[in-house]
């Protein structure tokens, strides 16, 4: 997979070349371009913004400098900077190499060998696990980050008539700009690869995977601070524990985020597990 990013912080980027999205990386499995939209500003003051028509506070991205960066960058003919990663990974054993997944060359589910281009906004459609599952199939992907009052909604619509554009809000609040979000996204999407976790299950198994937030975990040891870990754990009966898992998913499911159950096949066991717990 490829991703490229346009912003006007290039080096707020550089997290993407660190832990797991570094390795990605050594493996050839990710390649990380960043690319500073000041690049493409035409004036002497390389401005990227200008006031709003219609009046209002705060300034507007230009459309002439985000349009022809977008065209170069997701036609691969711009320069940009490639990440390296940070550390070298590959001589380190893994914690969660249990199941042994085998690093793989990337494949694309995708027939388009255009790019897909996420723009981060507050007033997007909201990013979720399962758009993470399926960007994760994807060749190439460009984002688009955003600052001041946004990017003019002309790009957005230009773009639209030639590339696949999705316009996505990381949650119910306004950041200063597109790069944290783009973080967000782009982890959320690269630990998907197979190959990028050790353990194919970590992520089978993590919150909304099937719908349900995943109940709680622990680890040595047995007792602490007088709290002791739930004995089923240790009975070694993996049907009750997978019960027990499921029972705390419910649970915390129906206390935290009740509507996420709106979405969920129950069993008739299920639903006993949530009447009890009302
Ligand atoms: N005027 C915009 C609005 O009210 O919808 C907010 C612009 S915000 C200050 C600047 C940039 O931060 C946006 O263009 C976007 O790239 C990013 N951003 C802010 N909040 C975000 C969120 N919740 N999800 C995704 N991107 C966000």
């Amino acid at each position: 997979m490829r991703l490229d990013v346009v912003t006007i912080f290039p080096e707020y980027l550089d997290p993407l070349r660190h832990a797991l999205l570094g390795k990605a990386i050594e493996q050839g499995i990710l390649t990380v371009g960043v690319h500073d939209l000041r690049g493409w500003a035409t004036d002497v003051h390389k401005s990227v913004d200008d006031s709003p028509y219609g009046g209002g506070p705060g300034m507007v991205m230009k459309p002439e400098v985000w349009g022809p960066a977008l065209d170069d960058v997701a036609a691969g003919t711009a320069e940009g900077q490639v990440l390296d990663s940070s550390l070298p990974h590959l001589a380190k054993p893994r914690h969660d190499d249990i199941e042994g997944v085998a690093a793989r060359t990337y494949e694309s589910g995708e027939d388009s060998d255009l790019p897909l281009l996420i723009v981060p906004t507050p007033a997007g459609q909201p990013f979720t696990q399962a758009d993470a599952q399926a960007w994760s199939n994807e060749e190439h992907i460009v984002f688009a980050c955003g600052r001041y009052e946004g990017i003019d909604q002309r790009v957005v619509d230009d773009a639209a008539q030639r590339y696949r554009v999705r316009e996505v809000s990381i949650g119910d609040y306004v950041l200063i700009g597109g790069e944290v979000a783009v973080l967000v996204i782009a982890e959320a999407i690269v630990r998907l690869i197979p190959g990028v976790l050790g353990n194919r299950r970590s992520h089978e198994e993590d919150s909304f995977s099937d719908g349900l937030l995943e109940g709680p975990s622990y680890t040595k040891p047995r007792v602490w601070r007088g709290l002791e870990v739930p004995p089923v754990l240790f009975s070694g009966n993996h049907a009750l524990v997978d019960r027990w898992r499921r029972d705390q998913a419910l649970l915390r499911t129906q206390a935290v985020r009740p509507e996420l159950l709106n979405h969920v096949a129950l069993t008739p066991q299920d639903q006993a597990v949530l009447d009890s717990g009302r």
